[in-house]
């Protein structure tokens, strides 16, 4: 049983520290994540080596369009979630609880490199609820030069985000609303925290950010417009990925996003910043990736392959800007 590390006593209730929600636990209870449960005075992370699903995928998928294209990184995740999102697409992992298999540190050490993979990437559900094990398995990982990469909702304490982000060598925020009010009713969540997780992760790792485009709550111009600015803000050269919304799980009243949508943001974006993608479309171009200085055709991509004829090594090959690209 592994002790929790970001968590304190008051009274006879244990309050957990690790995210904005606070869980407030008697003797027994669990957090609202699933990954902590308060046992005899401890709060002890349950979800300690559990994963739902191990499989292998490309990094394109995740999405990382800027890491390592064309790998392949053994994917995992834990049970559970600390946003409560109406339209998860994975909620049968996120909102219930799913049978779970162990991977202890030395499982993780012995798949991180077969079929090709690269490393872990922690995805599927919310990572961050899992510091504990993250930090174990990454630093045996990063001790065989295998690579350590996060999908997350960044909803998350300062405090753990800065110990877990030394030993990531990438992370990808979903941003899923500019404003407190639709993450407060649809997500059970907070924007500002997400958006300040994205300010930290910038300064540490390589960062990606995916948008979620949902009809009528964050696609208006003035929600794009936000979200623009405030990657400009960050930093322009961040890879930015528009997600389409899929009718799902609660949410089954919003129309999946039109193709109208995906373009407007995409032609808005592309006025300020350097990387924009569109993610689930078959609109040709919008997966590919354009020299922000010479405007050049360097990166094209189809069916989460890459083909890198514009490329010599990270720089553009027509006219040598450096792209913010990891190999
Ligand atoms: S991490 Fe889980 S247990 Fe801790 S406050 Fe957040 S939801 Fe509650």
């Amino acid at each position: 049983m592994v002790e929790a590390k970001y968590y304190h006593k008051d009274g006879d209730e244990l309050v957990c520290d690790l995210c904005p929600r606070a869980c407030r636990l008697g003797d027994g209870d669990e957090g609202a994540c699933f990954g902590y449960t308060h046992l005899d005075g401890k709060l002890i992370a349950t979800n300690y080596s559990r994963v739902v699903t191990a499989v292998y995928d490309p990094v394109e998928k995740k999405p990382f369009f800027h890491y390592y294209p064309n790998s392949v990184i053994l994917s995992i995740a834990p049970n559970g979630c600390n946003l409560k999102c109406s339209f998860c697409q994975n909620h049968q992992f996120t909102a219930e609880k799913a049978e779970t298999k162990e991977i202890n540190l030395q499982t993780i050490l012995e798949y991180s490199g077969k079929s090709h993979s690269i490393g872990v990437a922690y995805t599927f559900t919310e990572p961050l609820i899992w510091p504990e094990y993250l930090v174990d398995a990454t630093r045996k990982l990063k001790g065989i030069g295998q690579k350590n990469i996060l999908v997350s909702n960044g909803y998350v304490n300062e405090k753990p985000l800065r110990d877990v982000l030394p030993y990531v060598d990438a992370i990808n925020i979903s941003v899923k609303a500019m404003r407190n009010e639709v993450y407060e009713k649809y997500m059970e969540g907070n924007a500002d925290v997400v958006l300040n997780s994205i300010r930290i992760a910038a300064k540490e790792t390589h960062l990606e950010v995916t948008y979620l485009l949902i009809p009528g709550l964050t696609d208006s111009d003035k929600d794009i417009g936000d979200f623009i600015d405030f990657m400009v803000e960050v930093n322009k050269d961040i890879p930015v990925h528009f997600k389409r919304f899929f009718p799902h799980y609660k949410m089954t009243d919003i129309p999946m996003t039109p193709n109208e949508t995906m373009v407007k943001a995409y032609k808005l974006a592309n006025q300020k910043l350097s990387y924009i993608y569109l993610i689930d479309t078959d609109i040709d171009g919008v997966s590919d990736t354009f020299c922000p200085n010479c405007k050049r055709l360097i990166i094209k991509r189809r069916d989460y392959q890459a083909n890198l004829g514009g490329m010599r090594g990270a720089n553009c090959k027509f006219c040598g800007h450096r792209i913010n690209i990891k190999f």
